[in-house]
């Protein structure tokens, strides 16, 4: 039987509760579809520093290392980070360096709003057109946020100059191009190229190039698209997109324009993509949201973003697309049979029922045997 080694990385507020129910969701699957996910669990966040005076301890590194995958919960509590200097809080010590340990260059962020949740959605139903479900692939490590010189500057008589610099390569143009191409060979074979290329040269190179990596995919409908357009038609008209490719900057707006549309945090997974291997594709992967102090540890949570995360995992560090599409239908079922938790929960809509985030996971475990 094939064996898959995932760290599981449940972290703080709701994240050991949402990971015990995707934990339970993948020992189903993995029955059911013939693999078996060996799963080690470990500390991080605030969980590791009260077990063992660090984030990212370096026993939790190694596991990680080991690992074929990351299956990540949250970090950080707000009422207790500012008790210690920035850099050793859990977000900067787990979770960046996690990020630029494996070089996740490519970020995945899903938005399926399901049909039963539409009045989730802040678009009129009439906007929302066939249904919204967008990939937004953002490139993670290049671009404006790295670029350097990066630095504030004295031009004297108190007037200072801010330098940002974007910069990006061909190759590093190219390698999250064919992630999104990749990406939407699975889905519906459309990808929107989001750019600035009548400002900026990091646009014209970023078209570019696009268009060339296009050509080894021409099942695959390519089209561009600027930026400002992007931000406003996915208000107008989000059913047009499917992957959406987005250099850093962009794709770090438009991909929490897009979150906007599902309805609520508690829907949604991301992927986070490192180097390209033989089998596998290492990836980190978590909800979108974070550790939700406010509802932790009184079963309120809705598991499904992190329950979608592990089908994610399975997808792109697997290639296991019949189970993780076994899991994304199991949540539908779900959500179609009337189970809500709080945060999807609409007291006007009939036949609904209000669940927990132990319920939720029952269910969606049930649906999939
Ligand atoms: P948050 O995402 O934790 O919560 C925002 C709101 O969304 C809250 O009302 C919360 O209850 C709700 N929510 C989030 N996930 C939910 C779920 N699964 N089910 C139901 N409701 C859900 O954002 P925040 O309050 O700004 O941050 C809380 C802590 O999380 C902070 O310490 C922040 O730094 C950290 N954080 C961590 C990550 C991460 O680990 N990747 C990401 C974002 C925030």
């Amino acid at each position: 039987m094939k064996t898959f080694k995932i760290a599981a990385l449940a972290g703080d507020g709701i994240g050991p509760e949402v990971m015990r129910e995707a934990l339970k969701v993948l020992q189903v699957v993995g029955r059911k579809f013939g693999f078996r996910p060996d799963i080690t669990e470990a500390p991080v966040g605030w969980a590791a520093i009260d077990a063992a005076g660090t984030a990212l301890p370096d026993r939790t590194l190694a596991l990680c290392r080991e690992s074929q995958a990351i299956l990540f919960g949250s970090v950080g509590l707000p009422a207790r980070d500012p008790s210690i200097p920035k850099e050793a809080r859990p977000e900067r010590a787990a979770l960046l360096r996690i990020r630029k340990e494996f070089n996740l260059f490519a970020n995945l962020r899903p938005v399926k709003l399901a049909s039963a949740l539409s009045h989730a959605c802040p678009l009129a139903r009439e906007r929302q057109g066939r249904g919204i479900d967008i990939l937004v692939v953002r490139e993670l490590t290049g671009g404006l946020y790295f670029g350097r010189p990066k630095k504030t500057e004295s031009l004297g008589n108190g007037n200072f100059q801010a330098i940002d610099t974007m910069t990006y390569a061909t190759a590093e143009i190219e390698r999250i191009a064919r992630v999104a191409f990749e990406a939407a060979r699975l889905r519906r074979k459309k990808v929107t190229s989001i750019d600035k290329a009548n400002v900026l040269e990091n646009g014209v190179l970023w078209r570019d190039v696009v268009t060339r990596a296009a050509a080894a995919y021409p099942d695959v409908t390519l089209e561009h698209m600027f930026v400002d357009n992007a931000a406003m038609q996915l208000v107008l008209k989000p059913d047009q997109f499917d992957v959406m490719l987005c250099e850093n900057m962009f794709g770090d707006i438009l991909s929490d324009e897009a979150a906007a549309l599902a309805g609520s945090l508690g829907m949604l997974p991301s992927a986070s993509l490192g180097a390209t291997g033989a089998e596998t594709t290492f990836g980190f992967y978590e909800p979108a949201g974070g550790s939700a102090p406010d509802i932790a540890g009184k079963n309120l949570a809705n598991p499904i973003a992190q329950i979608l995360s592990a089908a994610l995992m399975l997808r792109h560090s697997f290639g296991l697309h019949a189970a993780a599409a076994a899991i994304e239908a199991a949540v539908d079922k779900a959500i179609i049979a009337g189970l809500r938790t709080g945060d999807i929960f609409n007291p006007g809509e009939t036949g609904v029922r209000l669940v927990g985030t132990r319920e939720m996971g029952d269910a969606i475990a049930a649906a999939l045997g």
